[in-house]
């Protein structure tokens, strides 16, 4: 289902979708309700690309009258349940390089074009990340949750340092009564053997990069050499099938790309793979309008899908709706797309500290060292980034937080000044997102 004409007064947002319904959005109060047309009425059209406040046309005779107060009672109150999701300082999750080499060269890579970011390194030192770690862990409070996410490169080229800090991490986060998330991103072309048994030693979540079938996943992921890598990795899928181990959850990540632009397909592809959930991103530099709009009506197209082969339940396999849904529940105002400065921190293959992965080997990114933090330039992310980025008009703000500031400085030149495709494909998908909200927790 297409959401089609948008509407908004102040804080409330709302859309017709193809039954005709009314699906409204209090964007403060995080709520998603079904409003009369005659309400709709008295709403003023806006676009989607726009995130500005519209000025409000006084209601001419008693109907319309009625209808805008109920609009405007709804807009000024203030729902206590729903809590401000402000981040202070604390580094809550980081992001581990375990080694900056890679056996493929995929068309995208953001780590440098061939997952060195410019500087290879072989492998992380584990005598060197075990102190930092403990660093952190021990800025915690018990009861507090400590998330490591583990890429590189490959991160399965090293499974053994994996392997050492996951140990450490599970001793360490039980010493003092802390709650390990580990994940790792993988290109899943190593789960075979000796790398394959530690694997399923772990409890992680696995997220498996692979775009689609064979005929377009090894022109976009293909190895070194130029040979297949769809074979490895569905090998290493097979492997996980049939016995996954300790392994929590297997999700399989596409990118949307000029190369790779159908998402249905790789729906459809991803589906006999069976895997837990899914997620189709856009690439992050990918700057074609039409391609957007396609992505966005294969997302749609998708969610429909999903939606009636097992509702909720199966439009949540795909990660972009999960998340949307998993925050309005939670009535949750995110005030930063994420916690990076703040509660996130990356660590490269040399115990370097940057705030996000993608600006790993900028030495003017660097806010750290081993157990050594720069408080000085981590000041600069201290505030949210819906103020940074000025999203303060924007109705979806709460659900998107100000956006990724690697995507905007990728498309606009400064992390701070919003890329515009970014704010329409995010402001899209949460009005599909809204769409089957109310759907799924207005079913009888
Ligand atoms: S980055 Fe997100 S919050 Fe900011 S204007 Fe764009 S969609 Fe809205
Ligand atoms: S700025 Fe973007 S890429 Fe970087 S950590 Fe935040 S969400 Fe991730």
């Amino acid at each position: 289902m297409k959401p089609m004409d948008l509407r908004r007064h102040n804080e409330i947002i709302a859309f017709k979708a193809e039954n005709d319904s009314v699906t409204a959005f209090h964007a403060y109060n995080l709520e998603v309700a079904e409003i009369s047309p005659e309400s709709f009425a008295q709403m003023t059209p806006i676009e989607i690309t726009n995130g500005v406040i519209p000025d409000v046309k006084l209601p001419v005779n008693p109907v319309e009258t009625e209808a805008f107060d109920a609009l405007n009672e709804w807009n000024t109150e203030v729902n206590l349940k729903a809590k401000s999701g402000k981040i202070d300082f604390g580094i809550r999750a980081i992001t581990i390089n375990v080694n900056q080499i890679c056996n493929l060269k995929c068309l995208y890579c953001a780590a440098g074009g061939d997952g060195t970011y410019g500087q290879p390194a072989n492998k992380i030192s584990i005598e060197k990340t075990l102190p930092q770690l403990k660093f952190f862990l021990e800025r915690l409070q018990p009861g507090q949750k400590f998330k490591i996410t583990f890429i590189g490169g490959e991160p399965l080229l090293h499974p053994e340092a994996v392997h050492a800090i996951y140990s450490y991490m599970m001793e360490q986060t039980s010493i003092r009564k802390l709650t390990p998330a580990m994940s790792i991103v993988t290109n899943g072309t190593l789960l075979t053997g000796k790398t394959l048994e530690i694997v399923r030693s772990m409890k992680i979540d696995l997220i498996v990069s692979i775009d689609g079938p064979k005929e377009i996943n090894d022109i976009v992921r293909p190895t070194k050499n130029n040979t297949s890598s769809t074979d490895l990795t569905l090998l290493g899928l097979k492997n996980l099938a049939d016995d996954r181990g300790e392994v929590l959850s297997i999700g399989l990540s596409a990118v949307c790309s000029e190369q790779n632009p159908d998402m249905i397909s790789t729906y459809h592809f991803f589906q006999t793979l069976k895997p837990d959930w899914m997620e189709f991103n856009f690439g992050y530099t990918e700057k074609s309008l039409a391609l957007q709009k396609n992505y966005i009506e294969q997302m749609n197209q998708i969610a429909a899908t999903t939606w009636a082969l097992g509702g909720e339940k199966e439009l949540r396999k795909i990660k972009q709706f999960d998340t949307n849904f998993r925050i309005l529940d939670q009535q949750l105002r995110l005030e930063n797309h994420c916690g990076a400065g703040k509660s996130y921190l990356m660590v490269d293959a040399k115990n370097k500290l940057y705030t996000c992965p993608w600006v790993v080997g900028d030495k003017d990114e660097v806010v750290g060292e081993n157990e050594q933090l720069d408080h000085a330039k981590l000041a600069n992310y201290s505030k949210s980034l819906i103020e940074l980025n000025n999203c303060q008009t924007c109705w979806a703000r709460h659900l998107c937080g100000g956006g990724c500031m690697f995507i905007h400085k990728a498309h606009t030149g400064d992390k701070h000044k919003k890329d515009i495709l970014f704010c329409e494909r995010t402001r899209s998908l949460l009005l599909t997102s809204l769409l089957y909200y109310k759907l799924s927790r207005t079913a009888v």
